[in-house]
């Protein structure tokens, strides 16, 4: 425990990165639809039963977890913020078929297990008509995007909703969602995904899982301590070009 700490300690000392301070302000940026102002989407990353509900299976958490619960909440609130203003949601959602692996992880988010869906305090998306759900059943939201045609599921929401910056919340921080931005940003820098500009991760909207050291040793897997791979996803986000927020607010 001990040399976990200190080692959580010196990476967040070596390589340390300041989130945006003002953080992200919605309605401002996202000028009322017809203003000036950019159109902002919401990326909603596998916030499925598989990796948030407690004892959902293999890559659920155990018991209960608070990096986890504020990525949940947190996600709620904004998918209702962006739903009341009928905001484009994309959301993806870790879908596998059991006789297609995903190594290195074992079996997870099954399709008919439950695990696939949403968690319970998002079902209600499904509803929605500003809602965009895309099943993936890789790591990487953009590839899993990608259609038999050779389109994009993901570059044509941003397309059809004019999308300038998308916002992503999620699970995992250094996994899904990292993935997610770093190829979303090489494909905005070559032109790939018109009109998008930015990609802003929202810190306290995205949660890790946790695996330490003394626990990993036991079952001869990788260790994943939460709090330091969480820094560690949210810093190569950054380092690709991903705005990096602390907080996510209304302006009037
Ligand atoms: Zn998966």
């Amino acid at each position: 425990m001990g040399s976990e700490t200190r080692m959580e300690d010196l990476l967040k000392r070596e390589i340390p990165f300041e989130e945006d301070e003002d953080g992200f302000i919605l309605m401002a940026e996202r000028g009322g639809g017809g203003g000036g102002g950019k159109v902002v989407g919401l990326v909603l990353v596998d916030i499925v039963n598989g990796f948030c509900t407690i004892g959902a299976g293999n890559l659920a958490p155990a018991g209960p977890n608070k990096q986890i619960n504020t990525m949940v909440e947190e996600s709620v609130w904004l998918s209702k913020v962006f739903c009341e203003k009928k905001w484009p949601i994309f959301a993806l959602l870790d879908s596998h078929h059991p006789d297609k692996p995903e190594p290195p992880y074992p079996p997870h988010c099954i399709v008919g297990s439950g695990e696939e869906n949403f968690v319970q305090d998002l079902r209600w998306l499904e509803e929605e008509s500003n809602v965009t759900i895309k099943r993936k059943d890789c790591i990487d939201g953009f590839i899993g995007s990608m259609e038999k045609d050779g389109s994009n599921g993901f570059a044509d929401w941003v397309k059809a909703n004019g999308v300038n910056v998308v916002l992503v919340v999620g699970i995992c921080t250094d996994i899904c969602v990292l993935d997610f931005v770093s190829t979303t940003l090489s494909a905005r820098n070559i032109g790939l995904v018109p009109p998008l500009e930015d990609v802003v991760v929202y810190s306290k909207g995205c949660a890790t899982f946790d695996l330490p050291l003394h626990v990993a040793k036991n079952i001869g897997a990788l260790a994943h301590p939460q709090e330091l791979l969480h820094h560690l996803g949210l810093y190569m986000a950054k380092a690709r070009g991903a705005k990096i927020v602390g907080k996510v607010s209304l302006g009037s």
